[in-house]
């Protein structure tokens, strides 16, 4: 299969790399000069507990025409930027070419939409966590299963065979017949963990050793559950959030990647996270106050 990776950073070089293995023939496309050519002057560095790895087998540009058509794009750029980052590379998408988004937040599908049409979009959530420690370095923190699924149809061949070629390439993958309810799921933790963090400067466990944290976590779920349930959103979890208190737990001293970015000075995706609770929330009529606060107060951060 013909992959482009559409944002090599943390994620975007994780996923390309894991793909390189067997027949793929994989493309790494950012913006980052520096980046792109010590990846194909040195290969591309992936670090875990248990070592290090050199990847030749993926090359790297920041020019789409040296590409031609891809089967699949898969979308790693921040939210915030979906779209912007898609119209320039239309050059590499064909009649057939697949978008898959594991991103995280609210408004991937519709930014992607826009650009290429709503036929061949699949979405899904990802479990793996990695971090860039240098251009072409990247560390492989936490592994997990990746999940995807077609829009708004039930399972298909074309995504039978993603499936399939990711599993060859050990990226353990499970499709699902609900991936707005997978989507709004992760959305959900992601509420109750980046911004709190971000602005108190706490590690994901260190949210429950305080009952102002943990009161705010509570509400901010609260709340998104209130809008997911008006959108009529088939949560997978029952309890998002005893489970987003189970995912502090789980990663608890990990600096969540809203956190991450406050302290390097980049933009969040905050308005795809607690923001897009408050526009879903006004567009149903639901209040959502906490989540307004959080947003407000990242925004400030971030202008600061
Ligand atoms: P990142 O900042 O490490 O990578 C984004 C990359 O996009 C950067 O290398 C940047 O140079 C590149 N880029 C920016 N503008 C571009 C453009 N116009 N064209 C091409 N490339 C461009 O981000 P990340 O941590 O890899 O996160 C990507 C997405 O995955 C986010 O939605 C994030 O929330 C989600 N996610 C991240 C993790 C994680 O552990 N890092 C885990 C799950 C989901």
């Amino acid at each position: 299969m013909k992959i482009a990776v559409l944002g090599a950073g943390a994620m975007g070089c994780l996923y390309g790399g894991l793909l390189s293995i067997g027949d793929n023939e994989v493309w790494l496309i950012d913006i980052w000069k520096e980046h792109v050519n010590r990846i194909n002057e040195k290969g591309l560095i992936i670090e875990d507990e248990n070592g290090k790895k050199i990847i030749k087998n993926v090359q790297a540009t920041i020019d789409t025409n040296d590409i031609g058509i891809v089967d699949l794009i898969l979308v790693f750029v921040k939210s915030t930027i979906t779209d912007k980052a898609l119209k320039p590379v239309k050059n590499i998408i064909g009649e057939n070419t697949l978008i898959l988004t594991l991103q995280n937040g609210l408004g991937n599908i519709e930014k992607i939409q826009s650009v290429v049409g709503k036929k061949n979009i699949i979405a899904g959530t990802t479990s793996h966590g990695s971090t860039l420690l240098e251009p072409a370095r990247i560390y492989h923190a936490g592994k997990g299963t990746t999940v995807i699924g077609e829009i708004d149809r039930e399972n298909t061949e074309r995504i039978q065979n993603l499936k399939e070629i990711f599993t060859k390439c050990k990226i353990e993958t499970v499709i699902t017949n609900n991936v707005l309810g997978v989507i709004w799921d992760k959305l959900l933790v992601n509420v109750g963990i980046n911004a709190i963090t971000a602005l108190t400067e706490l590690r994901n466990g260190e949210l429950l050793d305080f009952k102002e944290t943990e009161e705010l976590l509570e509400i901010a779920v609260e709340e998104g559950i209130n809008v997911s349930k008006a959108k009529k959103i088939i949560l997978i979890n029952e309890d998002p959030i005893e489970h987003t208190k189970k995912v502090c737990r789980l990663t608890t001293s990990n600096k969540s990647s809203m956190l991450q970015d406050i302290i390097n000075k980049r933009k969040t995706e905050i308005e795809m996270i607690n923001g897009a609770i408050v526009k879903e929330g006004e567009r149903q009529g639901i209040k959502t106050p906490i989540n307004l606060a959080l947003t407000n107060l990242i925004k400030i951060k971030e202008r600061n």
